[in-house]
């Protein structure tokens, strides 16, 4: 145990060799040993362990000191022997603070086709807690992330509760913030438990295609690396599994019925190199070394990044034996990023506050920390204020915020994220409030669209205005998804009856 405390406290050396830092961090390891005395977790190892491996992930995320002692701390005042004036007396008002935020969002329960008051209440206060410090939810996931790794100690008649709640709830909260790693990882964690017969089919499935497309990414990877070396360019070339998980929702979408010859990305090919500069060199490498599948397309999230935050471009070639692979090309910080999302992003305005890197730096290296991408969170804090009915402001969270999304782009090439389903209306709204007001007709890549169409990612999609205000039609509410535009047309179509009146 204090081995592995040692290596947590190795790991912060490398990024944050502050003597009061590290102090403080021994100091809550002591504190939580002390707290969690003579407990136990199911697996019959010393609670404290939890502890440990939740800062051990906050670590590893390169997170600040008081995230990393918060993280030590998070369940002493609710399962251990310590209340949160303690905390503020040894450890000072912001880890109470953190403390007392995870503490707060450690219930959320769910249930299975019900919905529980308490359970909303509790996501709710999530979010709320999110809104005003994300840090809270950055221990919450690592927190998870450990006890969905240790759930097959759990007893049986909890583990699929648990593992569902991760299924619907974390993972796709993760996956919002930009944290691939964690995302995937507590997919196929959650998967087995959820859906048992579909995970080991697709495991069953997957195997024997991992194996052969490992064979072909090997060979490209040698003579990748080498004319990358002729090109002065020093590249890390990894191969990329598609998660069971992700696979599976691939291999139930229509149009591939289970063929896992249709998914190209089973495995990718990774290169990470240093700048942005060389992504576009490397590139021009592997369409030289490789010939291009031909309406694939190159999809450049570099020039235009996922809302998320993700950068990389992504291009399709016919590998060996005319084998179709995908190459992903991004630079090494891209790819920290694409791990680890927000947290990343707090780990860089941490350094740049410390001076240890400044704005060009971060510009050549292809980083990108703005605030602006998290303007979803809050949105939703404000709903939560404004929205009274328990069941409407579920919907706004598993149907608007944790919903698989698509992006789209306006006229002017800017990017917008909606859940997948979205239609122009939702569009218009997402746009302006009052853009639904003057809605005449949409069209999307420069085509006439109904208005009940689903759009899909990387559509240029044009609302075409009316030149008087008039009132939103009822229908719209049949096939609008967004909890935006449900508002919005309500608002008005309930000042249209009153005028009326
Ligand atoms: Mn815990």
């Amino acid at each position: 145990m204090e081995n592995d405390f040692r290596e947590v406290l190795k790991i912060v050396k490398s990024y944050n060799d502050n003597k009061l830092a590290l102090d403080l961090i021994k100091k809550a390891w002591k504190f939580a040993k002390l707290a969690h005395t003579g407990q136990k977790r199911y697996s019959g190892e010393p609670y404290v362990i939890h502890e440990l491996e939740t800062a051990k992930i906050l670590t590893s995320w390169k997170l600040d000191t008081d995230t990393i002692v918060a993280g030590f701390l998070h369940d002493v005042v609710e399962d251990g022997a310590a209340d949160l004036s303690d905390i503020k007396k040894e450890f000072g008002e912001e880890v109470a603070r953190l403390v007392d935020g995870v503490t707060k969002v450690s219930h959320i329960k769910l249930k299975k086709q019900e919905i529980e008051e308490e359970y909303i209440e509790n996501l709710r206060k999530m979010f709320l807690a999110m809104a005003k410090d994300l840090r809270v939810v950055l221990v919450k996931l690592a927190d998870r992330l450990h006890n969905m790794r240790t759930l097959s100690y759990v007893p049986k008649d909890r583990q699929e509760k648990i593992a569902l709640e991760t299924l619907e709830i974390y993972a796709p909260l993760s996956e919002r913030l930009g944290m691939g790693q964690v995302s995937s990882e507590l997919e196929d964690l959650a998967f087995p438990y959820v859906f048992p017969s579909e995970y080991v089919r697709v495991k069953k499935g997957a195997t024997i295609y991992y194996k052969k497309a490992e064979e072909n990414i090997r060979k490209m990877k040698r003579s990748l690396l080498k004319a990358l070396s002729s090109e002065g360019i020093e590249a890390k070339i990894d191969g990329r599994k598609k998660s069971f998980y992700s696979l599976w929702k691939k291999l139930e979408r229509l149009g591939i019925e289970w063929n896992f010859g249709k998914i190209y990305d089973i495995v990718a090919l990774r290169i990470l190199v240093k700048t942005v500069t060389e992504c576009y060199t490397a590139l021009g490498v592997v369409h030289r070394s490789f010939k291009l599948v031909p309406h694939f397309g190159i999809s450049d999230f570099i020039a235009q990044p996922k809302p998320n935050g993700y950068q990389s471009i992504h291009t399709r070639v016919f590998g060996p034996r005319g084998k179709i692979t995908e190459v992903q090309i991004r630079t090494f910080d891209m790819h920290e990023q694409a791990e680890h999302g927000v947290a990343a992003h707090w780990a860089y305005s941490d350094a740049k506050r410390k001076a240890v890197i400044n704005d060009q730096e971060l510009d050549k290296r292809g980083v990108t920390a703005s605030e602006e991408k998290l303007s979803w969170i809050k949105q939703l804090a404000e709903w939560q204020k404004e929205i009274s009915d328990s069941k409407e402001f579920l919907q706004a969270v598993k149907f608007d915020a944790l919903r698989e999304r698509i992006f789209v782009f306006s006229p002017r090439g800017d990017v917008f994220d909606l859940p997948v389903g979205s239609t122009p209306i939702d569009f218009a709204y997402a746009l302006h409030s009052d853009l639904g007001d003057y809605l005449k007709a949409a069209k999307a890549d420069g085509k006439i669209i109904p208005l009940n169409y689903k759009l899909k990612s990387g559509q240029v999609v044009e609302i075409l205005k009316s030149k008087e205000k008039r009132s939103p039609n009822h229908d719209w509410l049949e096939f609008v998804v967004t909890t935006q535009a449900r508002r919005e047309i309500g608002k008005a179509l309930r000042k249209t009856d009153v005028d009326r009146k």
